[in-house]
């Protein structure tokens, strides 16, 4: 790899909002079966952006159970990993963990929470898709809570955008919801609001993915017309990953 291949490589997965590499130890030469030499010309592959093979019982691991990567782990009772189907089609992002959360170490199990159980299980009971929440998977681009539910700072989400990055690479599901500006904004890197953006379909990567409001947003009770669009994402969202 030349230095330009190594900066242009670089640069990209910066531009991902990845900071940090990984290091590790190369396997032992010993071990390594005899290959045939590789044509001067070729290019030698980029490396893929997580470990290959990555799980997210490796990446729970590589957070630790006393994460003190940021500024989040001085308040937190739990880390707030995920939760649901490992090899779910579809993944919901939410923002942060609240107190619920912060208390249990699983993600939307407070008020938020309840309401987005019965978006996903109503929703999918009226238009004949056989899926429960368990059936999805369910996490956060923070993984601590902030303090009085702030919303998370730009320098917490790229250190714990990391893992979330991870996590979606880990299990490849066939479309992803963004639960509000915070999610919008640590995987899509735009400052759009949710109100632009919902309701049309763009990609993380290759992956397609639906942003709509938060439901701690639709628990307000002024906020009716968004409660409605917000049933119609999620109505287009599992058509299309379950049809
Ligand atoms: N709000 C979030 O964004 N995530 C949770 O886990 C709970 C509430």
């Amino acid at each position: 790899m030349t230095r330009d291949d190594v900066r242009s490589y670089l640069t990209f997965y910066r531009d991902l909002g990845v900071t940090e590499i990984y290091d590790r130890p190369a396997p032992t030469p010993a071990a390594e079966p005899v290959l045939a030499p590789v044509a001067a010309s070729a290019p030698d592959p980029l490396p893929p952006l997580a470990p290959s093979g990555d799980t997210l019982l490796q990446i729970r691991q590589d957070i630790g159970e006393d994460c003190r990567r940021c500024r989040l782990c001085e308040a937190r009772a739990k880390v707030v990993f995920g939760s649901g189907n490992e090899q779910a089609k579809l993944v919901f992002v939410g923002e942060g963990p609240g107190a619920d959360e912060d208390a249990q170490g699983f993600p939307f199990v407070g008020r938020a929470g309840q309401l987005l159980t019965q978006m996903i299980e109503n929703t999918a009971a009226k238009e004949g898709i056989p899926i429960r929440r368990p059936d999805v998977y369910i996490c956060n681009v923070v993984k601590c809570r902030p303090p009085e539910n702030r919303t998370p700072l730009p320098d917490e989400m790229e250190i714990c955008g990391q893992f979330l990055f991870r996590q979606l690479v880990a299990i490849q599901p066939k479309a992803i919801c963004a639960l509000g500006s915070t999610a919008a904004k640590a995987l899509l890197g735009t400052k759009e609001g949710v109100t632009r953006l919902r309701g049309k379909w763009h990609k993380w990567r290759d992956i397609p993915l639906l942003v709509t409001f938060h439901p701690s947003y639709l628990l307000r009770p002024y906020n009716q017309d968004a409660k409605r669009e917000a049933w119609e994402d999620l109505k287009k969202l599992l058509h299309f990953v379950y049809d």
